[in-house]
């Protein structure tokens, strides 16, 4: 059956076409009147914007629920804890709007400049006051970006394109990044004393609270003009008013405020040489469709079992380290649920191991799809990536994960070890010309690709007439094998057999193969299946 999902609050229609347009959506539903309880009940996904409130209430009967996506960034209006408590994942679309961001940014610069709100207002009064309303050209102008992540960079281009000299202040980016743009960057107070206008790029946070106080204004030389498209609570308002009003800043465009909307009587808004929009850097049409996008995207992404880019209860994955661990996430699955299926005994503790490649970067990720394979099977609550750690941890399983730079002859290994009462099972697998590949099994090394619903496991002893014995048993009941591998120690030594199979192994084969004489355990494994064999 395919994923239900659930969209309450308004998106871009594209998004609903992408979403009706995958083979695996079966139903995308417009909640009215009132039952978006009740759609939720069965349904996989919700995608909301700022509108719908996701409450604990909310997600009380919300069963299936695996993820949350936000059309747009902030997700104040979604009880994270709660989801998280609940396994369920909140994705948000942080990128759609940064190229709108940048080019309002732009326009207010443009706007602020040339005083091109206020020379329009004295047109409508039938006003023709040329002389009042010379501008300033941005060309030759030095650009002081406060902030040189997503949108500052954007900003960054396009000034150098208006043939601006564009300085930055951001602790956290580093030189190179920096030159790459033709981006100078400087300490705060360089900037505040060098910049012809100043935009402020930054996260509101403790750190920037405040940001463009007064002490710093100060700084700024006479005419200067500061833009704020960030994030009202980084500038100073009151002090930047006191300043405008002095005439030792040349203007101010703003699009963002402490509190948002501003009183009507805000003096900042009537000062003459203020430009202001309505929090409109990310309204745009492009933006929209863009996040509705994104964040359809990113709950597929999820649904289908990989990891989201921009999930904001879990930790985020830089491009570069995805492009590199992206294909282990389907391998971390596999091991996860296969392994689980072969435990005999008491689970005591896991135990996964990065070699190789992987061992070098954050894979705790990686670690948290391997759990929630293993454990979701044997869990009565949803088990995702999100909450495995924990729900490991209410369960008392010591989980360990350590990593080794060697990888023998593979380029990366990862291996998942269930420590257990009835003897410890180790799995480890690697992604080779595009696929995933078991290659180790307990100590034994062999290589098999999971491509087939089911698996026998066969520990025995190497001998003439095994691989027959097996061979003869399956065959009469109908049981298509569609590869064998044997990993050995020793010719006639201890060996694992691992068949791939197109049909399901009852009971009663399985317990013929276990008869079979130097056979010392057989197991089943389903790859799609939500429990164990016996
Ligand atoms: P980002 O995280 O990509 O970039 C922020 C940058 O600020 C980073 O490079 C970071 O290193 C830097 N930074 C953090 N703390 C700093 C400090 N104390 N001093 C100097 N630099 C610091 O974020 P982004 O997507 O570029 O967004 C930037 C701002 O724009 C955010 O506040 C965001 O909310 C806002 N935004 C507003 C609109 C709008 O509608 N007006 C639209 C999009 C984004």
């Amino acid at each position: 059956m395919g994923f239900r999902i659930v969209v309450s609050d308004p998106i871009h229609p594209s998004g609903i076409e992408l979403l009706r347009s995958q083979p695996d959506v079966d139903q995308v539903a417009r909640p009215d009147g009132g039952n978006l309880p009740e759609l939720l009940a069965d349904a996989d996904a919700l995608i909301v914007r700022s509108e719908t409130k996701v409450t604990a209430g909310l997600l009380e009967n919300a069963r299936r629920l695996v993820v949350i996506g936000r059309a747009g960034v902030g997700v104040d209006n979604i009880d994270l804890a709660e989801a998280t408590r609940r396994g369920i994942a909140v994705v948000n679309a942080p990128t759609g709007n940064i190229v709108a961001a940048a080019e309002h940014t732009i326009g207010l610069m443009f706007a602020v400049a040339r005083r091109i709100p206020q020379a329009f207002e004295a047109l409508k009064r039938g006003e023709w006051r040329r002389g009042e309303f010379t501008g300033v050209e941005l060309r030759n102008k030095t650009l002081g970006l406060i902030g040189l992540g997503r949108v500052g960079t954007e900003v960054a281009r396009r000034a150098t394109g208006l043939q601006m000299r564009v300085i930055a202040y951001d602790p956290f980016i580093s030189q190179d990044y920096a030159a790459r743009l033709g981006v100078t960057l400087t300490e705060l107070e360089s900037l505040l004393r060098e910049a012809d206008i100043i935009s402020l790029h930054v996260p509101l946070n403790d750190q920037t609270r405040n940001l463009l106080n007064r002490q710093r204004l100060e700084l700024v030389k006479p005419g200067a003009i500061v833009v704020n498209t960030s994030r009202g609570g980084v500038v100073d308002e009151a002090a930047l008013l006191e300043l405008l009003e002095a005439g030792r800043l040349g203007g101010a465009a703003l699009d963002v405020f402490a509190t948002e909307p501003p009183p009507s009587d805000y003096p900042l808004l009537r000062h003459p040489r203020v430009v202001a929009t309505p929090h409109l850097g990310a309204s745009t049409v492009e933006a929209q469709a863009e996040v509705a996008r994104e964040v359809v995207e990113e709950v597929l992404a999820v649904l289908r079992g990989r990891p989201p880019r921009n999930a904001v209860n879990l930790p985020a994955i830089p491009a570069e380290v995805d492009r590199v661990l992206r294909p282990y996430f389907d391998l971390a699955g596999i091991l996860g649920r296969m392994a689980i299926q072969l435990l005999v005994g008491q689970l005591l503790g896991i135990r996964v191991t990065y070699r190789g490649e992987v061992a070098r970067y954050d894979t705790a990720a990686l670690t948290a799809t391997a759990l929630a394979a293993l454990l979701e099977p044997v869990s009565a609550e949803r088990v995702t990536p999100v909450n495995a750690r924990l729900v490991a941890e209410r369960r008392g399983l010591r989980v360990v994960e350590t990593k080794e730079l060697d990888s023998g002859e593979y380029p990366a290994l990862m291996v998942v070890e269930l420590e257990a009462a009835g003897g410890n099972i180790r799995l480890g697998g690697t992604w080779m010309r595009n696929e995933p590949h078991i290659v180790l099994v307990n100590n034994f090394w062999l290589d098999v690709v999971p491509s087939t619903p089911y698996y026998l496991f066969i520990d025995h002893h190497d001998r003439p007439g095994m691989i027959g014995a097996v061979g003869t048993i399956t065959g009469r009941h109908d049981i298509n094998i569609s590869f064998m591998e044997v990993g050995r120690l020793e010719p006639r030594g201890r060996a694992m057999m691992v068949l791939g199979l197109d049909d399901p192994v009852p009971p009663d084969v399985l317990g013929e193969i276990r008869r079979i004489p130097h056979v010392y355990s057989a197991r089943v494994v389903e790859l799609s299946a939500r429990t164990g064999s016996d």
